[in-house]
């Protein structure tokens, strides 16, 4: 669980963002304007940030620019408009950590603020990562796995894959989501081709041969975690 602030003038995107998150397990809090974004943070510790960049009052930048004078490690995604390719370029260089260009699907920002969470090493989480039947862990910010309390030999991109789909076990994870996951992470230089997800599921699937646990192929989906003891 993560302590978050939304900052979004549109109130059905801002309410439908602090509900959806709040789901997740965190805890949110929101603003309508920079002004009181800033007062939020001013009085309350946050673990990270999603702030949208056309604010009235006090625009997004500018707060941005206030939140990294102030600030250098707080994990901030900025949300931009499709064609605001000059926003994105300038909120980067003015220190968000990450992006989203609107229209986007909720899984896809639960994915990403899970990536940010994770590579600011904040609990993102709660610490560690169980399936429910409890033989499997992951560590939430290293990539580190035991199964049975064996350690799991996993890469990077293996252990990135299986966090997300322990997060969500039960629940179907995009092949989208899963690839938005590995190309904003900086411990992954590898380029993510298109057949690249069925190798790394096939080689987990291998991994996990014995632990009772199956990574289903949801056609047209994406895949899900599932237990197949009885
Ligand atoms: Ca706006």
């Amino acid at each position: 669980m993560a302590h978050l602030l939304i900052v979004e003038d549109d109130e059905l995107l801002r309410d439908g963002l602090a509900a959806q998150l709040g789901q997740a397990g965190h805890q949110v809090a929101t603003a309508a304007n920079g002004a009181l974004g800033q007062t939020l943070l001013e009085t309350s510790r946050f673990d990270g940030v999603v702030l949208d960049l056309g604010l009235p009052v006090m625009d997004g930048m500018h707060l941005l620019r206030w939140i990294r004078q102030r600030q250098l490690a707080l994990p901030v995604l900025i949300l931009t408009a499709r064609d605001g390719v000059e926003d994105r370029v300038e909120g980067l260089n003015a220190g968000a950590d990450d992006y989203l260009t609107k229209p986007f699907s909720m899984a896809e920002l639960e994915a990403r603020l899970g990536a940010m969470l994770r590579r600011s090493r904040l609990p993102a989480f709660g610490g560690s990562l169980e399936m429910p039947t409890g033989r499997l862990r992951l560590d939430a910010t290293q990539p580190l796995a035991w199964l049975d309390d064996e350690p799991l030999e996993l890469t990077q991109r293996e252990w990135s894959l299986l966090s997300l789909l322990v997060a969500n076990a039960g629940q179907v994870v995009g092949r989208e989501d899963v690839l938005a996951v590995w190309q904003s992470d900086p411990n992954d230089s590898t380029n993510t081709g298109s057949n690249a997800l069925e190798v790394y599921v096939h080689r987990l699937r291998r991994k996990l041969a014995d632990s009772g646990l199956n990574i289903r192929n949801v056609r047209g989906l994406g895949y899900m975690l599932e237990t197949t003891t009885p």
